[in-house]
């Protein structure tokens, strides 16, 4: 049986290309087990080729995609190559867009956001929380998991996984990609969400506040 790498919600396509993750958010859909009809899990343990993606997207017609989003059972840059070569493959056929966690720089250790502004101009990034104890509590990062090595060969732990959050999002900014920062409001208080709201406005980013899924 195939993995599902391409799968619909409403109007739009999404594009499930790994299951690994920095985080374990309190909110994360896959606690729940299936995406309703649909299986993210990738029971093959492969990650998908571009090619493998690329078939399934012609076989789901996503030409008459609201849009295509980046978005699955895990964070989508951690797959970054295939992300790159699909993303190129979607440009000027229909909008893109990818939701991301905003850790992609610690997972490989370099700057991808040139690289990835370059194909993908719509970028959702989880703030998730106001500070750092927050994003914590919320995110559940894995530290282990938040070391790369740097150019100079030294290995850089990460003490604070929202600052590299909040790096991630300036460098972003600069690249001038449509920006929206996102939280989710069950998990916050009512002034929590309000100094999100604030921040993406600092920021100059568009600002959503969705539920648990
Ligand atoms: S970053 Fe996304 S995929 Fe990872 S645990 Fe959080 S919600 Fe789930």
């Amino acid at each position: 049986m195939t993995d599902t790498y391409v799968y619909k919600y409403g109007d739009a396509l999404y594009i499930n290309l790994t299951n690994r993750c920095t985080n374990d958010c309190i909110f994360c859909v896959r606690r729940g087990g299936n995406f309703g009809e649909y299986n993210l899990f990738l029971r093959s343990g492969a990650e998908p080729s571009a090619k493998d993606v690329i078939k399934q997207l012609k076989s789901h017609n996503f030409k008459k995609a609201r849009e295509v989003v980046f978005c699955g059972y895990g964070e989508p840059t951690y797959n970054l190559d295939v992300m790159l070569e699909v993303a190129k493959f979607l440009m000027g056929k229909v909008r893109v867009r990818l939701n991301t966690n905003g850790l992609a720089n610690v997972i490989h250790g370099f700057d991808t956001t040139d690289k990835i502004a370059e194909v993908i101009k719509h970028i959702n990034v989880s703030l998730n929380a106001p500070n750092a104890a927050r994003y914590n509590e919320v995110s559940k990062p894995d530290y282990e998991k938040l070391k790369y090595t740097n150019w100079k060969g030294e290995i850089i732990q990460v003490e604070n996984a929202f600052d590299e959050v909040l790096k991630f999002i300036y460098l972003c900014k600069r690249r001038l990609v449509y920006l929206t920062l996102s939280v989710v409001g069950d998990v916050l208080t009512k002034d929590e969400i309000d100094l999100c709201r604030l921040a993406a406005k600092d920021i100059g980013a568009n600002f959503r506040l969705r539920g648990s899924m």
